[in-house]
């Protein structure tokens, strides 16, 4: 027997020993669900379970309280892969988006590898990234050099379809502002400048620009404010827009004509436009296609099938992020035969049933596996760094 069947079967027999414990977490996950960056049990039990399996923890990593770090070192100090974990819910509705089960993905597939990895010549790490859903904590942890020394990052996510090559636009939250000038709306509205009649127009220019865009561009805006009362002329009116296109070079053009929409506003209007990014843009997501194939043999070596739901468009990922700084996956996979929008009660229902258990355990099992693959044999591990640089 190679020594990778030999490991492999180790990996595998371990996940499966070990399945009670992750499912149980998962659970637990389910029934106490946290927001982003309030993540405190979530990020206590794993990184607990982590330590009982030998990991050294670094908590708080990249300035994120609910953050961590955890790895355990083989005969080489490198390669480094990462398995990520997320953990965050979503308001009213829990894990909507299925991340309780994502946490357990992770955090397994590292434990799996850790069995092992006394034999292996390098490095497996688990890394808690909180705060998906709101301020995307990977980008933070990026910028804040936790990601640094990991050469390879890999997660699976949740959903009513199995694909290898994650799809992810990239996406920038935008904050116009119209200043105007306050005057009654009765007596002197002619004295005047109505800050919501700009805003309201850059609705109307931004659906009129959107009929010569291509289908895969998003722009979805609300009002964050609007005037005090009918009867004074809008002083100050605020939109906050979630701008995505294919990707981050289209996206900057997009966010080009959106100015340009603005500023006609303003000019009509007699507004002054102020147009703020409060946060970093979400990038697309890059795949590496000998990560990605590595990884796809191992899902079909296992059982797993490849599923497509037209019903189905991409959103916006922060791994998407990771994967232009390092070679990464993100495959999705189906935990239900029937179509259930993502961030819904069903979908969080969806993650407790037993299709749902057995789908996650092959993928941890998969994600294992591909990891052991990538440190035996280091022409893929050179490949795999060979492709992702020409595609930057
Ligand atoms: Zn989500
Ligand atoms: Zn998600």
């Amino acid at each position: 027997m190679s020594s990778y069947d030999r490991l492999k079967n180790k990996i595998l027999e371990t996940v499966d020993a070990l399945a009670d414990e992750a499912w149980g977490i998962s659970q637990f996950l389910f029934d106490n669900p946290e927001l982003g960056l309030q993540e405190l049990k979530a990020s206590a039990t794993l990184t607990s379970t982590l330590e009982k399996y030998g990991f050294t923890v670094e908590r708080g990593v990249g300035n994120l309280p609910t953050a961590f770090k955890a790895y355990r070192t083989g005969t080489a100090d490198a390669p480094s892969i990462a398995f990520l974990s997320e953990y965050d819910a979503l308001p009213t509705i829990g894990h909507g988006c299925g991340h309780n089960l994502i946490a357990i993905v992770g955090s397994f597939a590292g434990i799996a590898v850790a069995h092992v990895i006394n034999e292996l010549p390098g490095r497996v790490l688990v890394i808690g990234t909180p705060a998906e859903e709101t301020i995307g904590g990977k980008i933070r942890m990026l910028e804040n050099g936790v990601f640094d020394d990991v050469d390879i990052a890999m997660m699976a996510h949740p959903s009513t379809e199995t694909v290898v090559r994650a799809k992810a636009l990239a996406a920038q939250t935008t904050v116009i502002t119209f200043h105007g000038k306050p005057a009654h709306a009765a007596a002197t509205p002619w004295r005047g400048i109505n800050a919501l009649d700009a805003l309201i127009q850059t609705f109307v220019g931004l659906d009129q620009l959107r009929k010569q865009l291509k289908p895969s561009v998003r722009i979805a805006g609300i009002i964050t404010e609007g005037g005090e009362r009918p009867n004074v002329i809008p002083e100050k009116a605020v939109g906050k827009f979630s701008i995505r296109a294919e990707n981050y070079d289209e996206l900057k053009e997009l966010l080009n004509k959106v100015q340009h929409v603005a500023e006609g506003a303003a000019l009509a209007t007699g507004a002054k436009v102020e147009i703020i990014f409060p946060e970093p843009p979400y990038l697309d997501m890059r795949n590496v296609e000998s990560l990605a194939s590595t990884f796809e043999k191992k899902w079909l070596e296992l059982g797993g099938t490849l599923i497509t739901d037209p019903g189905k468009t991409p959103g916006s990922l922060d791994i998407g992020n990771v994967s232009h700084k390092i070679p990464a996956l993100h495959p999705s996979f189906a935990i239900t035969d029937k179509h259930i929008a993502g961030h819904t009660r069903e979908f969080a229902d969806a993650t407790r049933t037993p299709m749902a258990r057995r789908e996650t355990i092959r993928m941890i099992k998969a994600l294992a596996i591909t990891a052991l693959e990538i440190f035996i044999n280091p022409d893929l591990f050179n490949q795999i760094k060979r492709e992702f640089a020409q595609l930057q």
